[in-house]
C-alpha cells in the first residue's frame, strides 16, 4: 500500500489556525494602530514591490506562519494609507472595526451563501440587512434588494431590472429572446453620468450610442427642461438614469421633477447614489434627495459611506418581481426554497460568492439608525470645515457648492499648478487626493468619505495642502 503526502495535514490541527489567526490579528492591529501616523502614500517603488512579492512559483509547502509574517512585512510598504482619517483619494470609505470583525467571521465561515440551504444563518441576516437598509433610507418595503461587489454591479443589476420591465411592458420578454429584434430600448442620462453606468450599458447590449445625453449644469446637475425635451423626442421604451451624488461635486440631481417628467413618458427612473444615497439617512442632508424615494431602482454602495470593507455595493428596485425576472436562477441541483426562505442569488449576477452582506448587518446593528446619520454628517461638516479652510488662502478657489462630502479645489491661475500641488501633496505623504478635471479645468478633488476622519485630521491636512501650494 502507498502512503500519500502529508505534507500539509499538520494544517488540520487547531493549533495550526489558531497561530495563524493570532498572527492576523496582531498584525492586523499593527497596522490599525499605524494609520493615524504612517505616510497616507504607499511609499514602496513598482521594483521595490515586485523584488519582494514577485517570487518564483513554490514547488511545495513550507511553514504557513513564516510565510504569513514575511509576506504582510513585504506588503507594507505596498500598502496605501486609505482606510486611516487623511484620505481624500476618489471616493473610498474607510472600515468601522465592528465590520472588520464581522468580515474575519465571514472568512472563517467560509459560507456559499447563494442559497438559504447553503448557509441558512447567512440568509437570514442577508434578509434583515435589506430590511433595514430599506427602512434606513425609506425606501419601499416590498422593493427587491441584493448585495453585489460595488456600485458598478449594482447599477448593472438594477438597469437590467430596468430593461426586463420596460420590454415587458413592449410585449417583449429580454431574458428569452435578447435584444437583437427587440422594440428600440432608450437611455436616457446627463453627460455627468458615472462611467459604471456607460460600463453597464455595454455589459447588458444596449451599447453606448443609444445613450441620449441630457445637458447638466454648473454643479453637474441634469437639467430637467432638457430632460423634458429629450423625452419629448422619444417613442417607445425608455429608461432615465439619474445621479444622487456627482463624482466630482456631490451634488445631487432634481430627482422630484425627473420622476415626474419621466412618469408622464411611461420611463423608468435609476438613481446612482453609490454615497449620496446615504444623506437620506441624516436629518439636515435628507432635502436634498426630495422625490428619489418615487424612482423605480437605486444603486448604492455600503463600501464607500458606511464604511464596511470592500466588496459590497446595494441594489434596490422596487418591483421585485422585475429584480428576479431580470437576475432569477433555477435549476433542478439547486435545492432551492419555495419561496419563504432568501435565496440570495436570486438578486445578483453572481452564483457563489461572499457573504458580503453580513458586515452590513452587523454595522447597521452596532450603528443604528443616528449612527449612520453621525458619520454622513460629519463627512460633510468635514468637508466644509476643509473648503473653509483652504478657501481663506489667496489664489485658492473652491469650484463647487459643498453640500455633501466633496471638495473641488484649483490652485493659482493654471490647470499646471494645480496639477504640480496634487502631486506635491501626494509625495509629502500627510493625505491623499486625486486630480480631476471639472468643467475643463484641472481641480483637486478631495472627498471626506471616512468615519475616523476628525478636525485634526482635516486641519493637518489643510496645513500640508496649503505648505505645498506656498512652496516646495
Ligand atoms: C464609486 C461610484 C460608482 C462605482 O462604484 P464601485 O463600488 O466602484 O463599483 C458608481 N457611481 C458613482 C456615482 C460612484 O461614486
Amino acid at each position: 500500500m502507498t502512503t500519500l503526502p502529508m505534507a500539509i495535514l499538520p494544517w488540520r490541527e487547531p493549533e495550526h489556525a489558531a497561530s495563524l489567526l493570532d498572527a492576523a490579528k496582531e498584525e492586523a492591529a499593527r497596522f490599525l494602530a499605524s494609520l493615524p501616523e504612517r505616510p497616507v502614500r504607499a511609499p514602496a517603488s513598482l521594483d521595490e514591490l515586485r523584488g519582494a512579492l514577485s517570487l518564483p512559483l513554490p514547488e511545495g509547502p513550507s511553514n504557513a506562519l513564516e510565510n504569513f509574517h514575511d509576506f504582510v512585512q513585504a506588503m507594507d510598504r505596498g500598502i496605501v494609507a486609505s482606510p486611516g482619517p487623511r484620505y481624500f483619494g476618489f471616493v473610498i470609505g474607510g472600515t468601522l472595526p465592528v465590520s472588520l470583525a464581522a468580515d474575519w467571521m465571514v472568512s472563517a465561515w467560509d459560507q456559499n451563501p447563494g442559497l438559504y440551504a447553503t448557509s441558512p444563518a447567512t440568509s437570514v441576516a442577508e434578509e434583515t440587512a435589506a430590511r433595514w437598509v430599506l427602512e434606513l433610507l425609506g425606501l419601499p418595503r416590498e422593493s427587491g434588494v441584493g448585495f453585489v461587489t460595488g456600485c458598478q454591479m449594482a447599477n448593472f443589476t438594477a438597469l437590467a431590472a430596468a430593461r426586463h420591465a420596460v420590454l415587458a411592458r413592449a410585449g417583449w420578454n429580454v431574458e428569452d429572446e435578447g435584444l437583437q429584434e427587440a422594440p428600440p430600448l432608450a437611455i436616457v442620462m446627463s453627460e455627468e453620468a458615472h462611467v459604471t453606468i456607460h460600463t453597464a450599458l455595454r455589459y447588458l447590449g444596449i451599447g453606448l450610442r443609444r445613450a441620449k445625453l441630457v445637458r447638466s449644469d454648473g454643479q453637474g446637475r441634469m437639467d430637467p427642461s432638457d430632460l423634458r425635451r429629450v423625452l419629448s423626442t422619444l417613442r417607445g421604451p425608455a429608461i432615465v438614469c439619474a445621479q444622487a451624488g456627482n463624482v466630482n461635486t456631490g451634488a445631487v440631481d432634481d430627482l422630484a421633477t425627473i420622476v415626474e417628467a419621466a412618469r408622464e413618458h411611461g420611463a423608468w427612473v435609476h438613481v446612482d447614489g453609490a454615497f449620496g444615497l446615504w444623506a437620506a439617512v441624516s436629518e439636515t442632508k435628507r432635502h436634498l434627495l426630495r422625490g428619489f424615494e418615487l424612482a423605480d431602482s437605486w444603486a448604492t454602495d455600503a463600501h464607500k459611506w458606511l464604511n464596511v470593507p470592500y466588496d459590497c455595493g446595494i441594489v434596490i428596485v422596487r418591483d421585485a418581481a422585475a429584480h428576479r425576472g431580470a437576475m432569477g436562477v433555477r435549476a433542478e441541483y439547486l435545492e432551492q426554497t419555495a419561496g419563504a426562505e432568501r435565496d440570495e442569488l436570486e438578486w445578483v449576477p453572481e452564483f457563489s460568492r461572499r457573504g458580503r452582506s453580513v458586515p452590513v448587518y452587523l454595522a447597521l446593528r452596532a450603528l443604528g439608525r443616528s449612527g449612520v446619520a453621525e458619520i454622513v454628517d460629519r463627512c460633510c461638516a468635514m468637508a466644509r470645515r476643509m473648503a473653509e479652510t483652504l478657501g481663506k488662502e489667496n489664489g485658492v478657489a473652491i469650484l463647487n457648492d459643498v453640500a455633501l462630502n466633496q471638495v473641488l479645489v484649483r490652485f493659482g491661475s493654471s490647470d499646471e499648478i494645480t496639477r504640480e500641488v496634487i502631486a506635491r501633496v501626494q509625495k509629502e505623504g500627510t493625505c491623499w487626493l486625486a486630480g480631476t478635471v471639472w468643467q475643463g479645468r484641472a481641480a483637486m478633488r478631495i472627498s471626506v468619505s471616512n468615519w475616523s476622519t476628525d478636525e485634526e485630521a482635516i486641519d493637518r491636512s489643510a496645513d500640508a495642502i496649503v505648505r505645498c501650494f506656498r512652496g516646495p
